[in-house]
């Protein structure tokens, strides 16, 4: 039984956050409590990703500032990850490269960004336990991506300024 059978009926789809909402630029707070409500908001993030058709989204978007994040990057969709408390280290600064990203706070929008594509991630689940490892092909780029909206920061910042006002202009129309 897929993710979908199993838990929709129990589930809500969250409201996401769209820039240029300041509440995407709080940074997130470090989950402690690996309780029913961490794996709750899990549940409801993971259907709200799947009913944007989104392959990953952080905390942060719904307006919860906490380190988690879920994610599905398979085809058939049925392959859920979380992670909470992610962090990574650079392995290599010079080993790079760029991929058309999209973000559900930013609909409409797809920009190349170059990211490094050698890290170290560690992490823990729902549990709390730990995880460590080399992530490869987009999982790599993905968990940069959300990462990145924990810490309040969001793919258009690696764009120019002027690139950026045009984006935030359209969507606040
Ligand atoms: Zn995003």
């Amino acid at each position: 039984m897929d993710y979908k059978e199993k838990y929709y009926f129990m589930t809500q789809k969250l409201k996401i956050l769209q820039f240029p909402d300041p509440k995407l630029r709080k940074v997130a707070k470090k989950v402690t409590k690996f309780d029913k409500s961490l794996q709750n908001l899990a549940s409801d993030m993971l259907h709200t990703m799947y009913e944007e058709n989104g392959i990953g989204l952080a905390a942060t978007q719904v307006d919860h500032h906490i380190r988690l994040i879920v994610m599905d990057l398979s085809e058939k969709r049925n392959e859920p990850m979380f992670f909470v408390n992610p962090e990574y280290k650079i392995l290599d600064n010079h080993s790079t490269c760029s991929y058309e990203e999209g973000c559900l706070s930013i609909p409409g929008f797809n920009e190349e960004i170059t990211r490094p594509d050698k890290i170290d991630l560690k992490w823990q689940d729902l549990d709390g336990n730990t995880h460590n490892d080399k992530p490869k092909g987009l999982l790599t780029i993905c968990i940069q991506h959300e990462i990145d909206h924990l810490e309040g920061k969001l793919m258009v910042d690696y764009l120019s300024s002027l690139k950026r006002d045009r984006i935030r202009k359209k969507l606040l129309k």
